[in-house]
């Protein structure tokens, strides 16, 4: 009679490729039911959409069946529990609480940043927080691009408020839900022109606010849209919130590049050690679209897969440059909502890749703390 560790050690010999180790080791094996002429296998994966799900059950019954044999039907189910890259508990340091248990409920942090305005990364950061959302996590996108909030223009949400409700006795600001994915910005709770002139406390302020006054509730992916360049705002940011990892957005330019090198190094000097999850190259290539397998390099080509090689991370994506994603942001009609099926499979390859390299970093690191700094 075969037994369960028989199974279990059989299944050492399957890979799982996104995340580079075997199913016993990675943990993912979660039930095993042997019954007269069955066997039934669950397999817990680590993102939410994992693309060689099916090599992994094909796999899985052949090692099995080999040491179970032929008279045996083998069954293997799947489900996905997207693992945190944060250490939720409250704690004390020096008889000071810390402030890393804020926002308890999201399992990962996102933090997508560019050195340059205008690269796309608001695009970069809504499509991506629709992706996942539309593979089943539960995901939230925090606009702090304080100075030119782009939210609610991307997801039509322009002149809308958001609701209150009262939590524990406390007053506290629903995101709006659209396309999947819980939404805040600046732009939704204070008049446009407002925030412009704000200086750099209020600002601090502001994105201290995001993170305790909004009712997030539980999340898988919380997507942040921080502003451009290497400024006091990424400070306050990473000092008040555990940031998984970071995004960097870069255009193929010559100076887009230059300055992603300085998002990377940002998020990864000094006190602040977050996680960089990858670059993303935006407008990378034009498709004609009477040309579709043609890709024309216009700005460049490879200079992020450059910039990743240099610093040993990922090249998470490339995005085709393609007038319906313009056109689509500017109607509240963000890509990922479009028909244009091209532009939709390379944000949804990049989520993807994102997704992956979280699970990957939560499996590897330790979660990531908020920075405490003396000035
Ligand atoms: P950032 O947040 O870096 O300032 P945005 O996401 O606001 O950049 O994008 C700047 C402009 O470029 C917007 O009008 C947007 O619709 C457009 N855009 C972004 N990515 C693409 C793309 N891949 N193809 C075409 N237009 C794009």
């Amino acid at each position: 009679m075969i037994s369960k560790d028989d199974i279990r050690n059989a299944l050492k010999q399957v890979e799982d490729p996104q995340l580079g180790g075997n199913l016993a080791d990675l943990n993912m094996i979660k039930q095993i039911k042997i019954s007269e002429d069955a066997i039934n296998i669950r397999i817990e994966l680590k993102t939410p959409k994992h693309p060689q799900k099916e090599d992994i059950r094909n796999k899985s019954i052949e090692v099995v069946q080999a040491v179970a044999g032929d008279n045996i039907t083998i069954h293997v189910q799947f489900t996905a529990v997207i693992t945190s890259g944060r250490d939720n508990k409250a704690k004390t340091i020096n008889g000071i609480g810390v402030n890393d248990n804020l926002l308890p409920n999201v399992k990962n942090i996102i933090a997508v940043a560019s050195g340059k305005g205008g690269v796309g990364k608001s695009t970069v950061a809504a499509n991506l927080a629709i992706a996942l959302g539309k593979e089943g996590a539960k995901v939230g996108l925090m606009d702090a691009d304080i100075y030119g909030p782009s939210a609610p223009i991307m997801f039509g949400l322009r002149g809308e408020r958001p609701k209150m409700t009262k939590i524990n006795g406390k007053g506290m600001i629903m995101p709006m839900d659209r396309y999947g994915v819980k939404v805040i910005s600046i732009g939704l709770l204070v008049d446009e022109k407002q925030a412009v002139v704000w200086r750099g406390p209020m600002v601090s302020s502001a994105i201290k606010q995001f993170v305790s006054d909004v009712y997030w509730g539980e999340l898988d992916y919380l997507v942040i849209d921080l502003p451009p360049g290497t400024g006091d705002i990424h400070l306050t940011m990473v000092q008040t919130i555990p940031v998984t990892g970071a995004v960097i957005v870069t255009t193929p330019q010559q100076v887009a590049l230059a300055d992603a090198k300085k998002g990377v190094a940002m998020f990864s000097t000094g006190a602040i050690k977050v996680p960089v999850l990858g670059i993303v190259e935006n407008m990378s290539y034009f498709t004609p679209p009477e040309l579709p397998d043609k890709k024309y390099y216009i700005f460049g080509k490879d200079g992020a897969k450059r910039i990743c090689s240099d610093f040993n991370i990922p090249l998470l994506g490339e995005i085709p440059i393609v007038e319906s994603i313009c056109e689509g942001g500017d109607v509240g009609i963000p890509a990922l909502m479009g028909d244009d099926e091209i532009t939709k499979k390379a944000f949804s390859d990049f989520a993807d890749e994102t997704a992956r390299h979280i699970a990957i970093r939560n499996e590897n690191l330790d979660p990531t703390k908020i920075v405490e700094m003396v000035r």
